[in-house]
């Protein structure tokens, strides 16, 4: 359990990625039951600002090629996935705000994670989130979260990669 978090001092505050509650618990669910598969897909969501990403729904991309330590995303069965959700949603707001997937070992995003990530910032030349769900020995979840932004404006081919605190919604 993670309470809200509060800045204690005057220094921009940490990048966040906030997740509904129950669209986790569906997205740890199935990282559980791919063990020893890796899975994976798109997060749908919004910005608040540049710092927050809100999270409403992890959407799965099947990936049949998966592997223990490998995951790609299929840019076709994406694109489809998204567009899927997108005529089904009320929210005008949701959108594709990045990318999640599961690893089956307690391990935290790992280079290859932030290479790809960088490339994807430089593709969509904007903020991108990565949540990557880490299962442990004991079979829970742990979390972790990336977001990746053009450094600057006018140099998109330059991408900061930042660890985000990642949080729960009750909504
Ligand atoms: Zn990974």
């Amino acid at each position: 359990m993670r309470g809200p978090s509060v800045n204690t001092d005057d220094r921009a505050p940490a990048p966040q990625i906030r997740i509904s509650r129950r669209a986790l618990a569906q997205a740890e669910a199935r990282a559980v039951s791919a063990t020893p598969h890796e899975l994976g897909g798109v997060l749908i969501g919004w910005w608040e600002g540049d710092d927050v990403a809100v999270v409403d729904d992890l959407l799965s991309v099947p990936d049949p090629r998966a592997g223990h330590t490998h995951y790609e995303r299929h840019h076709s069965a994406a694109q489809r996935a998204l567009e899927d959700y997108l005529q089904s949603t009320s929210d005008l707001n949701a959108g594709y705000i990045g990318e999640w997937h599961s690893h089956p070992a307690p391990q935290p995003p790992s280079a290859i994670d932030r290479g790809a990530l960088t490339s994807i910032v430089r593709q969509v030349r904007q903020p991108v989130a990565l949540v990557v769900l880490s299962v442990t020995e004991d079979g829970k979840v742990r979390p972790h979260g990336l977001i990746g932004r053009p450094r600057w404006p006018r140099r998109p081919r330059r991408a900061t990669i930042e660890i985000a605190l990642v949080e729960t919604m009750s909504q």
